[in-house]
């Protein structure tokens, strides 16, 4: 916190106290929400011009001049940058996208495009996927611009198209297209990270992602002899492709522990109180109820079949069968990932990479780190933010690209039995008002000692 910063107006009581910012940050989430920008990875949807003028009408207000890049039409993205206390630091890069994944109405509570307001959460399709984080970084931006309160260094503001079909829209363009916006940036904050786990009544861990897993998607091939139904045929290729399909499916490729996993355990033991072994996780992740899903696959690569397709006819055998596999691997795991595949495939299969981006790690230490554990702390006395490794990918992927270190921190306190990570991509996607709230305080006192 600066202290001795004289524009300081307000300031935050320890444990709770109010930003203005707050006010705001919910009904910033719920007009979010009513622009729908699904983004449904084939180019037909609305894209996310509406929103990429909202955001930018939102920072004009308070003074800055928001920039918009549209990558091609309707898919808009909006950048600015606020001037800091001292231009010569490396800049901030505060990131989040506006697109969100489709949602169908009729298996919702609320419509997933009205933003409603219902026991005490905001509802709707990128609740906290992530039109959460973007509403409190609008929040914290506008209340610390409207009270003249300058970040420590400079601060980028990002809000990207196309997030959810790989950011070529989005991230990606803009860091090929226009990478000078990101001039002297050293670091960065994005998604999916800064959510909370209560352990106990003593102890709530925050998860800042550290590490992200990289993607190969693969298409799968078999070449056989085409013929009638009615003949016999040893070389059939749906017959051939299937044994290698089901052969990978079930396999299962062994635990290996990263850096930020190993760091994510060791705090989980102290913790709890118990020694956790990395061979027998199936244990260790019984203790950690919904969050679980996001941890199981970090301990391991993992290939899961997607797609299948052959044939055209019930009495002809094709000539060709194939199969499309989502590809995961670790950090570090890349080269060990293709050759255990390609050892559980056989030799009869064709393997092409469809899309591929490679996983990202860095360690959990700097002023930076240490920024984000106060501010939590400040804010919740039983906090411990701890590091994890994404199983997914997002746009910090491209950021890389530019020297970027780059962390998942976008602070959200939830209540201990809400599914955060079943709401991603999930029906009834939701977010609490007073995690928002929290959200923006901590963002401030994070900003305030960036
Ligand atoms: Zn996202």
């Amino acid at each position: 916190m600066s202290e001795t910063n004289p524009n300081r107006q307000g300031g935050h009581a320890a444990g709770g106290g109010r930003a203005p910012g707050e006010d705001e940050v919910a009904e910033l989430c719920r007009e979010l929400i009513r622009i729908d920008t699904s983004n449904y990875g084939d180019g037909s949807g609305p894209g996310e011009r509406a929103a990429a003028e909202y955001v930018a009408e939102k920072l004009a207000e308070v003074g800055l001049e928001p920039q918009i890049f549209e990558s091609a039409k309707g898919r808009a993205s909006t950048v600015a940058r606020i001037a800091g206390e001292d231009p010569s630091r490396p800049a901030l890069l505060i990131h989040g996208h506006t697109d969100v994944v489709p949602a169908n109405a009729d298996d919702w509570t609320h419509h997933p495009f009205a933003g409603e307001i219902a026991d005490g959460c905001v509802w709707g399709r990128g609740a906290v996927d992530m039109k959460d984080m973007d509403a409190m970084t609008l929040a914290v931006v506008r209340d610390r611009l409207r009270s003249g309160r300058k970040p420590p260094r400079d601060i980028v503001l990002a809000f990207l198209a196309d997030e959810e079909a790989g950011g070529v829209y989005g991230a990606r363009h803009l860091v090929d297209k226009h990478p000078g916006l990101f001039e002297g940036v050293s670091e960065a904050i994005g998604e999916v990270g800064g959510f909370s786990f209560t352990v106990n009544e003593n102890l709530r861990l925050y998860l800042v992602e550290t590490a992200e897993k990289g993607m190969h998607w693969m298409r799968l091939t078999v070449d056989g002899t085409a013929g009638h139904g009615s003949m016999t045929n040893k070389d059939n290729a749906i017959t051939e492709l299937c044994e290698a399909v089901a052969r990978l499916g079930r396999h299962k490729f062994p635990v290996r522990v990263t850096k930020s996993v190993r760091h994510f355990l060791d705090e989980l033991s102290d913790a709890l109180g118990v020694e956790l072994d990395p061979e027998d996780m199936d244990t260790t992740l019984e203790r950690l109820g919904g969050i679980a899903k996001l941890i199981g696959a970090t301990l391991r690569n993992t290939a899961q079949p997607t797609m299948l397709g052959a044939g055209y006819k019930v009495n002809v055998i094709p000539g060709q069968a194939t199969a499309h596999v989502d590809g995961r691997f670790l950090p570090g795991l890349e080269q060990e990932f293709l050759d255990e595949l390609d050892s559980v495939l056989g030799p009869r299969v064709r393997r092409e990479a469809v899309h591929s981006d490679k996983a990202l790690e860095t360690s959990f230490d700097g002023a930076l780190v240490d920024a984000m554990q106060t501010a939590l702390r400040a804010e919740d006395p039983i906090a411990r933010a701890v590091p994890y490794c994404l199983s997914g990918g997002t746009d910090a992927k491209s950021f890389s690209e530019l020297g970027i270190r780059c962390f998942g921190f976008a602070p959200l306190q939830l209540p201990p039995d809400l599914d955060f990570a079943g709401m991603f991509h999930g029906v009834d996607e939701r977010v609490p008002v007073d995690g928002l709230r929290f959200g923006v305080r901590v963002l401030d006192r994070f900003i305030d000692a960036c």
